[in-house]
Parts: C-alpha cells; structure tokens; sequence
C-alpha cells in the first residue's frame, strides 16, 4: 500500500480495495472499445463483474478525491507518475 500528497500537503493511503475517494476517469473516445470488450472479450465468463472492473481499471485514469481538501488528482500515467490536480470552487 502506498500513500498519495496531495498538492495542499495532505497525505492519505491509496485505495487497496473498493474505495470512496477513488475513481476511474475513462475517456469518451475509449468508452466504445472499453464495452465492447466488455460484452465480447469476456464472453461466458463465470465472473462478468470482475472482468468488467478488470477493464475499467486497466484502461481508466485512477483518480482521487482528497479526504481532506476535496482537490481531484488524475493520474493519467499510473500511480508512479505525476497528478493533475484541481481544487474545487469555493462556496459551491
Ligand atoms: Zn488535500
């Protein structure tokens, strides 16, 4: 398990199974492709759901949402890789 900084310098560990602060940002130009394989590749699976996640998360940004400040890091080159980072509105 690793941990994750935010740019406002809060620390939290990365999710290591379903999580609340992590989500997956799947480009629209890649959903497309992402379901059909979902609905070919993995044809008569005994387990859709879990391939269905598996090409979610293999294919998808894992991105985070800071317990603390709210700010939404995108990881768009992995968890090794730098973050986008982006600070919610205030007030809203
Ligand atoms: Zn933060």
């Amino acid at each position: 398990m690793g941990t994750i900084t935010c740019p406002g310098g809060h620390t939290f560990a990365d999710a290591q199974g379903p999580s609340r602060i992590l989500y997956w940002v799947i480009p629209d130009v890649d959903l497309d492709a992402i379901a059909k394989d979902m609905a070919t590749k993995h044809q008569g699976s005994e387990d859709p759901g879990t391939d269905a996640a598996f090409e979610v998360t293999s294919r998808g940004f894992p991105t985070y949402k800071c317990p603390v400040c709210g700010r939404i890091l995108v990881f768009h080159k992995g968890l090794d890789g730098p973050a986008d980072s982006f600070v919610p509105e205030q007030g809203q």
